[in-house]
């Protein structure tokens, strides 16, 4: 078993889709991937919120798992996103960000998360993110996710900060705008030209692909009869995958196809309820059951 740690944003989300809607429930990047993640191994948090925000959400982590001394409770207002989707539940549109407490923010860690080795470095200002790699001794396998917001902003410091990762996640339409070309297989390869090994591409309902060097595999994503809200499908994707990782402590490319899978299951389950409230009743078995019908939809 490997330890976790995890950089991201912890926050309060208002999401509107076509089957609901919600208001200022929690959510976050490092939210949804530690409770996924914590399925698997022991996740050690790394976040910022404001005074604002309720014990019982913190009470929530600590209770699947999630080591919350790194989550930092500053003078302000807790990281708030906004935002919608039409039918096509692949695209978010966001309405608002408001960065909060996440602008004055100096991650500083638990000196027992300094030996992690993992580290996650969840869709957040890529500056935090090396802040917070800076500070880990050597870790074995680093992960980065991103989105438009960051790319758009402060691509310079991504830029930076991709140096420094082994594998890199982000979704399609994110992956073509930073590498500014169509071609996934050509996005995948300028990204890993700029420091990552490995570099998976999201598509939603489309599955995940993943690439290296040499290799090249594909997944789909688990047919479901029911999709609520596709907040946070990417974040239990990473906490699926990573969590997998770390509780196999194998890092190799044929443990990391099956990662994908795990991380595939993870998310189809996200998307089944608004925010976090699958993974609130989820059970072992249920994520066994799944895996186990995913190879029974993928084999020939
Ligand atoms: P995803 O897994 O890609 O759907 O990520 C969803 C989560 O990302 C939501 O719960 C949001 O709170 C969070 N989020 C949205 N915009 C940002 C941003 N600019 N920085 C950090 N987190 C964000």
């Amino acid at each position: 078993m490997s330890k976790i740690t995890v950089v991201g944003s912890v926050a309060f989300d208002s999401i509107e889709t076509p089957f609901g809607k919600v208001e200022s429930v929690l959510g976050g990047s490092a939210t949804h991937f530690s409770a996924a993640a914590s399925f698997f191994a022991p996740v050690n948090l790394v976040a910022v919120v404001g005074n604002d925000f309720p014990k019982e959400h913190i009470k929530f982590l600590k209770s699947r798992n999630i080591d919350t001394e790194g989550l930092e409770i500053a003078d302000g207002n807790t990281f708030a996103w906004k935002g919608f989707y039409e039918y096509d539940l692949n695209t978010a549109h966001t309405l608002e960000t408001k960065l909060n407490v996440f602008q004055d923010f100096e991650p500083k860690l638990p000196e027992r998360y300094t030996n992690s080795e993992i580290v996650f470095l969840a869709n957040i200002d890529p500056e935090l993110q090396l802040s917070v790699l800076d500070q880990i001794d050597k870790p074995k396998l680093v992960v980065l996710d991103t989105m438009n917001f960051w790319i758009e902003n402060k691509k310079d410091r991504l830029l930076r900060t991709l140096q420094e990762v082994d594998i890199a996640l982000m979704n399609d339409s994110e992956a073509r705008e930073l590498a500014k070309t169509f071609s996934l297989l050509d996005a995948a390869r300028m990204i890993m030209s700029w420091g990552p090994e490995t570099v998976i591409i999201k598509k939603g309902e489309h599955g995940v692909l993943m690439f290296t060097e040499n290799t090249h595999f594909a997944a789909p994503a688990f047919p479901l009869e029911e999709i609520k809200d596709p907040t946070g499908a990417g974040d239990s994707f990473a906490g699926g995958f990573l969590g997998y990782l770390a509780k196999t402590s194998d890092f190799s490319e044929q443990n990391q196809r099956k990662a994908v899978v795990y991380g595939s299951v993870m998310a189809s389950f996200s998307v089944e309820d608004f925010g976090l409230n699958r993974a609130r009743h989820l059970k072992q078995k249920e994520i066994e059951d799944r895996y186990a019908e995913f190879e029974e939809i993928t084999g020939f």
